[in-house]
C-alpha cells in the first residue's frame, strides 16, 4: 500500500464508539480522552511520518524510525500507559486498555502496533515487574518502559510450539553464570530488540520439564539473531535467536528456576484477551473499506451497495464484528471484576480471530478484482488476519482450553 492509500481514516470521534453505529462509549471518560489524543497523534504526526518515509503495512520501518515513534509516544505519555501504576503506567482497567487498543488498530495506520510498542515494548515486560530483582528492573525493565531499549519474548522453538513446555534450549549452571545453547524460532521483534526474555530448560533430566526465564542481552557474545524470512502478511519483524555457549549471569534469571512457564503464562487470560482488540480493530477497517467501496463502485447502472447480496454480506460482517466486540468487552469486564475468565479469554481469542478473518474474506469479495490486487488494503488485511488464527495459541488450542474448562480433566 502506498502512502496515499494510508491517509487517515474518519475522525476518532466516529471510531471511539461501537465501530459503525452510534452508541454509548463502553469505557471511562479518561479512556475516551486518551483515545482522542492518541487519534490526534496517529492522524497527525504519525500520518505525516508514514507519508514522509513511504511506510506501508508490507514493509517494517527501520529501527531508527521505530525508535522515533516509540520515543515520541513516550514523550506524549502513551508508550507505557498500559503498565502498572508503580512502573509509570496509568493503572488502566482492562476494559479501557482494550478499547484504547481497538481504536488504535481501527485507525488503519501501519504504525498502529508501535504506539504501545506491541512487539518489543512495555507490553512485553509489564507482567514481569513483580518477579524481577531491583537490578533487573533498573537494567532491563525501566529502559524498555521508557522507550530507550526494546525487548522480545522468546518461548517458541522448532519442536516447542503449541506444546510450549517442550523447550529444548538448555541453560546449564556453571558457578555464577548459566551457559545457554539452543535456538528460538519465530520471535517477534527480535530483529530490532536489544534484549530477550528467553525461556530455557534448567532440567538435567529429559523426563523433567523445568523451564526457566532469563533476561538475555542480544548484543552479547554467543547470541545471533537470524532474520529475513517474511510472514504471509509480507512483514519481516520475526527472527530466530541462536544461542551458542552464551554465558548469562545467574543474576539474569527471572524469579526461581523451573518457574519460567508459570511466569510466562501466568497472565495468559489477560494476554489472550489483549490480542482481540488488534483483530477487532483491523476487521473494522476491512468492513469500513468494504462498505465505502460498495457505496461507490457501480455495476449494472447502480452502486453495488444496492444489491441485496452485497447488503446481506455487509450485514453479516457487521453482526460478526458486533459479536466479537461483545465477547471481548464482556471478558475484559470479567477480568476487571477479578474473575479467572480462562475459558472466556480463549473464546474471545478464538471467536475474534475466526470472525475477523471471515470479515476480511467478505471484504475482499465485495471489492471484486480490486480486492485481490496487491496494494489494496483489504488484500493486506486478509493476509494479516489469517495469521491471527495461528498466532499466540492456535484456534485448536483455544478449543482444547475451552473444552477442558467445560468438561474438566478426563479421569
Ligand atoms: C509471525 C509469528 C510471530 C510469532 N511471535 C512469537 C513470539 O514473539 N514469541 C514466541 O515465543 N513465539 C512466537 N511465535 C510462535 C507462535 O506462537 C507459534 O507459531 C504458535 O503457538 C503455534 O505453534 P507451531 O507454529 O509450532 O504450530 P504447531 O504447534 O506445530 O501446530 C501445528 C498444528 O497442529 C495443531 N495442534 C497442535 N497441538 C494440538 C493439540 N493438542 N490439539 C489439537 N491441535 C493441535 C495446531 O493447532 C496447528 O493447527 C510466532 C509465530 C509467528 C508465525
Amino acid at each position: 500500500m502506498n502512502a496515499e492509500t494510508m491517509t487517515p481514516g474518519p475522525t476518532l470521534a466516529a471510531d471511539v464508539r461501537a465501530p459503525l453505529f452510534d452508541g454509548p462509549f463502553e469505557g471511562s471518560p479518561r479512556a475516551a480522552e486518551l483515545i482522542a489524543r492518541i487519534g490526534d497523534f496517529l492522524n497527525g504526526e504519525l500520518a505525516a511520518l508514514v507519508h514522509e518515509k513511504g511506510i506501508d503495512h508490507e514493509h517494517s520501518p527501520d529501527k531508527a524510525t521505530l525508535q522515533r515513534v516509540w520515543r515520541r509516544s513516550h514523550e506524549l505519555g502513551f508508550y507505557g500507559m498500559t503498565l502498572p501504576a508503580q512502573m509509570g503506567g496509568l493503572g488502566l482497567s482492562l476494559l479501557d486498555h482494550v478499547l484504547i487498543k481497538e481504536s488504535i488498530y481501527s485507525s488503519g495506520s501501519p504504525l498502529a502496533p508501535h504506539v504501545f510498542g506491541e512487539l518489543s515494548g512495555p507490553p512485553r515486560v509489564g507482567a514481569l515487574a513483580r518477579f524481577a530483582s531491583p537490578m533487573q528492573l533498573a537494567k532491563f525493565i525501566l529502559p524498555v518502559a521508557q522507550a530507550e531499549k526494546a525487548i522480545c519474548f522468546a518461548l517458541t522453538e522448532a519442536e516447542a510450539g503449541s506444546d510450549a513446555g517442550a523447550v529444548q534450549t538448555q541453560a546449564r549452571r556453571e558457578g555464577d553464570v548459566f551457559v545457554l545453547n539452543g535456538r528460538k524460532r519465530f520471535i517477534s521483534g527480535s530483529p530490532f530488540a536489544d534484549y530477550a526474555v528467553l525461556m530455557a530448560s534448567t532440567s538435567d533430566s529429559p523426563e523433567r520439564r523445568d523451564v526457566s526465564a532469563f533476561f538475555v542481552d542480544l548484543g552479547q557474545p554467543g547470541v545471533e539473531v537470524q532474520s529475513g524470512y517474511k510472514t504471509m502478511a509480507g512483514q519481516s519483524t520475526t527472527g530466530d535467536i541462536v544461542l551458542t555457549d552464551c554465558r548469562v549471569p545467574a543474576t539474569h534469571l527471572i524469579g526461581e528456576t523451573g518457574r519460567g512457564l508459570a511466569l510466562a503464562l501466568g497472565r495468559i487470560a489477560v494476554n489472550r484477551l489483549l490480542h482481540c482488540p488488534g483483530m477487532v480493530g483491523l476487521a473494522t477497517v476491512a468492513l469500513k473499506d468494504a462498505r465505502d467501496y460498495a457505496r461507490t463502485r457501480r455495476q449494472f447502472g447502480r452502486p453495488i451497495a444496492e444489491f441485496q447480496a452485497i447488503q446481506h454480506s455487509l450485514a453479516d460482517m457487521a453482526t460478526q464484528l458486533a459479536a466479537a466486540r461483545a465477547l471481548m468487552i464482556s471478558t475484559a469486564r470479567q477480568l476487571d471484576a477479578g474473575g479467572d475468565a480462562r475459558a472466556d479469554a480463549s473464546m474471545a481469542k478464538l471467536f475474534c480471530s475466526e470472525a475477523a478473518f471471515r470479515i476480511a474474506d467478505a471484504a475482499v469479495q465485495i471489492h471484486g478484482g480490486e480486492g485481490i490486487v496487491q496494494g489494496r488494503r483489504v488484500e493486506f488485511l486478509f493476509r494479516m488476519l489469517r495469521m491471527y488464527r495461528v498466532l499466540t495459541g492456535t484456534s485448536e488450542i483455544q478449543k482444547n482450553i475451552i473444552a477442558r474448562e467445560l468438561i474438566g480433566e478426563a479421569k
